[in-house]
């Protein structure tokens, strides 16, 4: 991890949530970024430099480039970068039966070391600064979160398997990652339990599942009616649609993941407004894997807290959540048959603080004095950007990945000048390959 650095961004222009749910950006701007937090965000350079006892360690020259909050990828498994073009055009059942558990059945955790690692090099070059993750061998997600300096919602899986081989819950687990949270974690993590969805585990264990949940204040992640299928056999089964089936268990009583929410029916919009949950809304995965599109603007509406995720390399097949940014406003545009829908500010706040709060970090993803320091630097200076014209169009409708300069995690750079400071990325690429030939008999 690298050490805080105390910058002062000089003539930038500023894009960024505000704190009353709207959005704000300024032009020629300076910002002073001291001891992990923003210091000050001013228009004269005086005022700006006033939040320093001295000369800060750096300043930053932002002409010709957009500061906003980093980005925040609400929903994803990030190994399965390892299974990254190996397994398409199947619907989600096929792809999730017949190609990905089979080989997931041979994952160990340098594998997920591996393909993790890869994942955050993709994630840090596209902006990312906070990502939620839910796979296997948290331990090994953990920690090269934490090498990296990016923060994270770790899912933990709270099951084992009894005498009888059947899953019993265990809360040892999701305790050791709490205290891990605390100590190791730098406070760029946050563990929550996995719950991978309705249709996977024996019915009684959900309830225990949200009981465990609430009793140790630990958030939830969740798919949730991802698919009509899913919706339909949830309803058969238990007469239920998922978020309806989910409540009357016990969950959403600590902050909830519900990841997809493509498919809601009834009173599915109001259960998923209540307090501390967020959809996150992954809009390239649901097109690819042939699930629908989530009807993002009645979300909206309805006062749901809407973010968005990528899902796994396998079913998207990237990180990059320039790309989510673009389509989720042009889906919803699309959709409504109304160009208004869904308009940049909204877009924006989806695809920074939203994903940021959702996951625990309420004090990242707004550029305002006293929140965390965790930025991206977009750079203009290409001819898809020019004329830059109004930077907040120019962030979720022209700039893609290619453009993000540096980012900043915690007052930290994880990326500055485009050199990755805490990832290899030759070494990354090295592993991951070597990782991604082992699931697969038959490559090596
Ligand atoms: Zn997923």
């Amino acid at each position: 991890m690298s050490r805080a650095v105390d910058v002062l961004f000089e003539r930038i222009s500023v894009l960024s949530p505000d704190e009353s749910g709207g959005a704000y950006a300024l032009t020629d701007a300076y910002v002073a970024v001291r001891a992990g937090r923003i210091a000050c965000v001013g228009l004269t350079r005086d005022h700006a430099a006033a939040a320093f006892d001295g000369a800060p360690h750096e300043t930053y020259d932002g002409r010709d480039r957009i500061l906003a909050p980093a980005l925040a990828n609400a929903h994803g498994h990030a190994a399965m970068t390892l299974m990254r073009n190996s397994a398409d055009d199947l619907s989600l059942h096929d792809w999730l039966y017949n190609v990905i558990f089979p080989r997931e059945t041979r994952l160990r955790a340098e594998d997920v070391r591996a393909g993790t690692r890869l994942a955050l090099v993709e994630m840090v070059r596209s902006g990312t600064g906070a990502a939620a993750d839910m796979y296997f061998f948290p331990d090994e997600v953990f920690e090269a979160f934490v090498e990296a300096g990016v923060r994270l919602n770790l899912c933990v899986d709270a099951k084992k398997k009894d005498a009888a081989g059947n899953p019993v819950l265990d809360a040892a687990e999701l305790e050791r990652f709490q205290r891990l949270a605390r100590t190791a974690g730098r406070g760029l993590v946050v563990p929550s339990l996995l719950v991978h969805s309705v249709y996977l585990y024996p019915e009684p264990l959900y309830k225990e599942m949200a009981d465990l949940a609430a009793d140790l204040g630990a958030p939830v992640q969740v798919h949730v009616s991802e698919t009509r299928r899913e919706v339909r056999e949830c309803q058969e089964k238990h007469g239920r649609t998922p978020p309806e089936f989910l409540r009357e268990r016990g969950f959403f009583r600590t902050p909830t993941l519900a990841a997809h929410c493509v498919h809601l029916h009834g009173d599915d919009l109001r259960i998923l407004a209540g307090p501390g949950i967020t959809v996150a809304h992954n809009p390239q995965s649901n097109l690819k894997l042939g699930s629908g599109i989530a009807d993002v603007h009645a979300m909206v509406r309805a006062g749901l807290r809407v973010a968005l995720g990528t899902d796994g390399a396998a079913s998207n097949n990237n990180l990059d959540l320039f790309r989510e940014l673009r389509l989720a406003a042009f889906l919803a545009k699309g959709t409504t048959g109304e160009a208004a829908t869904l308009g940049a500010p909204m877009a924006l706040r989806m695809a920074t603080v939203h994903g940021a709060a959702g996951m625990g970090f309420p004090d990242v993803g707004v550029l305002e004095a006293g929140h965390a320091a965790d930025l991206l630097v977009l750079d203009c200076e290409r001819a898809s950007m020019t004329p830059l014209g109004d930077p907040m169009s120019a962030f979720v409708y022209s700039a893609d990945a290619s453009a993000v300069e540096s980012v900043m995690v915690d007052g930290r750079w994880v990326m500055r000048k485009r050199e990755l400071t805490t990832l290899d990325e030759e070494r990354i690429r090295a592993e991951a390959l070597s990782a991604a030939h082992h699931l697969v008999p038959a490559l090596t």
